[in-house]
């Protein structure tokens, strides 16, 4: 097991009813952005939930914050806390709204030309406003991390930056907000966090139980709940497995002292920035591709999650571990999601995709930094 430090200050307020509890989470006379997407909160309640409990608070609304949120509009409120003088940020969304309101948290604070934050390692970021969100979509783990993923369509563009002062300072998340999320919603919020766990648990064996066995466990509840997931159910209790499953794919419990992948969710983010995929449609395409363009280095896990995860103990290894990548590979055809670009009609530009992800950073992809333009570009033709 590798040294590592864990670092986690998010207060999360779990379960039916909680966005209540917003009154004592936030002091009065803190003057509050409230920043959403594109209306699903109005829609379901969640939105009037969030403005009866802040009765009595200075609000100002942001709305509009698109899927895959963008620079330019995340920039428009970054102006908004300047001239408003903002103290705090209510994120109200999936991850895209969460995301971007980290960006807007450290942008407004910023004191260059804050596109550095998401395009140079080395920009500094001092402070940022404070924030905290009410989660309505199980799938990012935005809602307890400090990562962000913020696109710039202009330059063909969707990058990730992570720093600590962008921890929210609380999440809010309530399985009852998530009964109004259409099926295409569900089933990224069923793979998002498969594939969290994947980029983490899929890696080397570094001989560490816990971290493993937290994973397989939040792998074998996805795997469970996802059906009935997709399918709509409104039993809380399965929607509240789900949502709690999403949050520890990603909140740096089971990542700590492992190495990290990540190589699916940069080739995904260039298909999402080419092509408009949804970022879990990405991975349900990439991640079976990767697993086996690198089922030799990645045997050692692979064969755990064969095992724990998929139960195949009975068979000879390497059956075993191409056996587990088909399991997930129908698990993922069962909720109706797509395996391969073909299947939504894009023929990929290989050169032009792979020639972007490198653009700023020419460092290889994967655990041990082997993934580099050629071996990008023979997991893309994988997925055609
Ligand atoms: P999302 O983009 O936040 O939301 C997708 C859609 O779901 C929006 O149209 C939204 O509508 C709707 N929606 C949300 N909650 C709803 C509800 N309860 N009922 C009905 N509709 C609802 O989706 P996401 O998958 O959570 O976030 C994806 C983004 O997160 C991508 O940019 C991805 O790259 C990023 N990401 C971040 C991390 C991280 O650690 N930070 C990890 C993985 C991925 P409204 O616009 O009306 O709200
Ligand atoms: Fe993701």
């Amino acid at each position: 097991m590798h040294n590592f430090t864990l670092y986690n200050p998010v207060k999360v307020l779990f379960g039916k009813g909680q966005i209540k509890e917003l009154t004592n989470l936030i002091t009065k006379g803190k003057k509050i952005l409230l920043t959403y997407g594109g209306g699903s909160i109005k829609e379901n309640g969640v939105y009037q939930q969030v403005i009866s409990a802040l009765d009595g608070y200075e609000i100002i609304e942001f709305a509009g914050i698109e899927a895959n949120p963008e620079f330019n509009t995340l920039m428009k409120a970054v102006e908004v806390c300047k001239n408003k003088k903002i103290d705090l940020i209510l994120a109200v969304g999936g991850g895209s709204i969460i995301d971007g309101t980290k960006f807007i948290a450290a942008a407004a604070n910023y004191a260059g030309d804050p596109w550095e934050i998401m395009t140079k390692p080395d920009a500094t970021i001092n402070s940022a406003i404070p924030f905290g969100t009410v989660l309505t979509l199980p799938a990012t783990g935005s809602e307890m991390n400090c990562g962000a993923v913020i696109s710039r369509r202009e330059n063909g563009d969707k990058l990730a930056f992570m720093n600590p002062l962008v921890f929210p300072q609380f999440s809010i998340l309530d399985p009852e907000t998530t009964y109004t999320l259409p099926k295409r919603q569900l089933q990224n919020g069923i793979v998002d966090p498969f594939i969290h766990v994947a980029e983490q648990y899929l890696t080397t064996d570094l001989n560490t139980p816990i971290q493993d066995g937290m994973a397989e466990t939040v792998l074998k509840t996805l795997i469970k709940v996802g059906k009935d997931i997709v399918n709509g159910t409104k039993d809380y209790d399965t929607r509240a497995s789900w949502m709690w499953a999403a949050t520890n794919a990603l909140n740096g419990f089971i990542g700590v002292g492992v190495d990290h992948d990540w190589a699916t969710h940069m080739i995904g983010h260039e298909l999402t920035a080419a092509y408009g995929l949804d970022h879990a449609q990405t991975l349900a395409i990439i991640a079976p591709k990767l697993w086996r363009h690198q089922m030799e280095n990645k045997s050692a896990k692979l064969l755990k999650f064969a095992h724990n995860v998929w139960g195949l103990e009975n068979s000879h290894d390497e059956i075993a571990i191409k056996q587990s990548i088909i399991l997930t590979e129908e698990f993922f055809a069962s909720l109706d999601i797509k395996l391969s670009l073909k299947e939504y009609d894009i023929s990929p530009d290989y050169d032009k995709i792979t020639k972007n992800l490198f653009k700023y950073s020419q460092t290889p992809l994967g655990e041990r930094r082997n993934l580099d333009e050629k071996a990008v570009k023979e997991i893309l033709q994988m997925a055609h």
